[in-house]
């Protein structure tokens, strides 16, 4: 908790630096401490308390007294001043994607505009026409800007609401409840989270609805009752709700809860015709003139009163599980255990942090038998692409480290695809890597038939054997670039590509469907974390949720393979 609140505070400082036109550096500075601080695994404090701050990735001893003060004082100071040189709203003006920090300022300024709300007013009353700096195309921009802002407010990503739910859950588990579960999107693992919903049971509900509504994350509470009370969460306005139920209707009300709508309704319907009710508060045999409870306590249970199987929440939308759970079809969910490698990591060659020798011991952790060090291509300057000096550079200190390590390393690259489906290295370079994922980084806004048309030759280039993050979405950022996935998955197919489940928790691109779609077209699926930094690993879970909600089992996943399947396959 005190990690993301310390890192918040420093991603703020870092925006309010960059309002005034501070220095750089010092911006940069405050944006990386953030993330390192956001990515640590072990409580701040117990590090401040060791003396062992400026061991944190980016922390200097400036830093370090700043965090200090933080943990000793609840507030900083310097942040607090900084704060008031400017209305708060203009903070969330720069959060707007396509507004940078000079327009915000330039438009406070001119115009006083300095929420969010005034702004948008402004554009759509053509109010900052005819100005100088902002042109026609800008507005068009922030109203873009805006719509995205909005988009992410309404829906938060897997990650975040994971992070939101898991800190509820924590302080609320104590002796008085006996249990507590997550419900709802969250429980099913969607990509995309509107509100998160917790049941629990206790013998003291009205104590645990006090002690949630209590919470120091709470920001605003909408409704209290006796059993069940809905706030709003302080830190990305998430509405939660928690509900206290019997233990006896646990597993009804947990099902009930988690939905999705679809499934409850196919579900119900499929229990009336086996003489069955079932309901929040349990299942319930249907007899001449009443109902008898006859269970409700756990899941597993009703399912087996219906006589099939128990479907895991991440299938649970109504897209066919029902029947197969009848027929007992269901797939057989993958987990950590069946991935045996990632096949997406960026080392410190182009803008990862991590060395390779840092990743290798970081995946003996996960116990994977390989990794893909996969690289940006040369043209990629922001993300200081290999020049092909470098690329035999790096050829050389993995074999070396090939020689004595357990978890054997592929020579990868993630080549650029051009604006006209060229890719960036040349074939007599692409031959020499083990794995080469191909991706889309710029003309993000060409036509959908562009824009296919550049993956499909990329497919057919003999030496790349994936298609990385295919749709280019980036939450909150980017839309998905239009594609036609059926085209691409025949060509895919044909030519023997994979195409990628990019795991970053703000990427999820496939998607569930999309991901449903390649297994039907017999294409391979990929999870690669696309990490930059060694905490990025563990984002696998997140690739292994969307392959479960994709129906996906071992057989269609490439980083299931044992090694020599997999460099076969790679062989082509
Ligand atoms: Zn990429
Ligand atoms: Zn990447």
């Amino acid at each position: 908790m005190e990690n993301k609140q310390i890192a918040q505070i420093f991603r703020e400082i870092a925006k309010l630096l960059e309002l005034k036109g501070d220095n750089p550096f010092k911006i940069r500075a405050y944006q990386k401490a953030a993330q390192s601080i956001e990515d640590l695994e072990q409580n701040i404090r117990i590090l401040a308390e060791q003396d062992k701050l400026t061991q944190i990735d980016g922390i200097g001893k400036d830093l370090a007294l700043k965090i200090k003060e933080i943990l000793q004082t609840g507030k900083l100071d310097y942040y607090l001043l900084l704060k008031k040189e400017f209305p708060s709203g203009l903070l969330e003006m720069m959060e707007i994607p396509t507004l940078g920090p000079k327009t915000v300022k330039k438009i406070y300024e001119k115009f006083k505009i300095d929420t969010v709300e005034k702004l948008k007013e402004a554009v759509l009353a053509k109010k900052l026409t005819g100005i100088e700096g902002i042109k026609d195309k800008t507005q068009e921009n922030i109203l873009r800007g805006i719509e995205l802002l909005e988009q992410r407010r309404e829906r938060i990503p897997l990650y975040l609401a994971s992070q939101i739910a898991e800190s509820f859950i924590s302080q609320l588990n104590t002796k008085e409840v006996k249990k507590i579960e997550i419900a709802g999107s969250l429980r099913r693992r969607k990509d995309t989270i509107r509100d998160i919903d917790i049941l629990a049971v206790s013998n003291k509900p009205t104590f645990v609805i006090d002690k949630f509504s209590n919470l120091p994350m709470v920001k605003e509470v909408l409704s209290k009752g006796e059993k069940k009370s809905s706030v709003i969460e302080n830190q990305n306005n998430m509405q939660v709700d928690l509900r206290v139920i019997d233990e006896k209707s646990f597993g009804s009300a947990l099902m009930y809860f988690t939905g999705s709508k679809e499934f409850n309704i196919k579900l119900r319907q499929l229990a009336a015709k086996k003489g069955f009710k079932i309901n929040e508060y349990g299942i319930f045999k249907i007899k001449k003139d009443k109902e008898e409870w006859i269970g409700g306590k756990t899941e597993e249970e009703i399912f087996s009163i219906l006589k099939m199987q128990y479907i895991p929440p991440q299938l649970r939308e109504d897209r066919g599980e029902i029947e197969a759970a009848c027929n007992n079809s269901l797939p057989k969910p993958i987990t950590l255990k069946d991935i045996k490698g990632d096949l997406h990591i960026h080392s410190n060659y182009s803008d990862g942090l991590a060395s390779i020798s840092q990743l290798v011991s970081k995946a003996e952790e996960f116990g994977y038998k390989y990794i893909a060090i996969c690289d940006h291509s040369r043209s990629l300057k922001v993300a200081r692409g290999l020049s092909e000096k470098d690329v035999y550079k790096k050829l050389e200190e993995i074999r070396k480290i090939n020689k004595n390590s357990k978890v054997y390393v592929l020579f990868g690259a993630e080549v650029d695809i051009d604006s006209d489906g060229n890719l960036d290295y040349k074939d007599e370079l692409l031959k020499e890597f083990d794995i080469v994922i191909a991706a889309i980084h710029t003309g993000f806004k060409q036509s959908k038939e562009q824009i296919t048309k550049r993956i499909i030759s990329a497919c057919k280039n003999k030496y790349v054997s994936i298609i990385a993050h295919p749709t280019g979405k980036l939450w909150g950022v980017r839309e998905p670039y239009a594609i036609d996935l059926e085209e691409i998955l025949k060509v895919a197919y044909d030519y023997k590509v994979g195409l990628e489940i990019n795991c970053y928790p703000q990427r999820l691109d496939l998607n569930d469907l999309d991901a449903m779609k390649a297994k039907n077209f017999k294409v391979k699926l990929s999870l690669g974390t696309d990490s930059h930094r060694l905490e990025h690993l563990k984002s696998i879970a997140f690739g292994i949720d969307v392959s479960q909600r994709a129906w996906l089992e071992k057989n269609d996943i490439l980083n299931c393979m044992e090694p020599d399947e997999l460099f076969k396959w790679l062989k082509k």
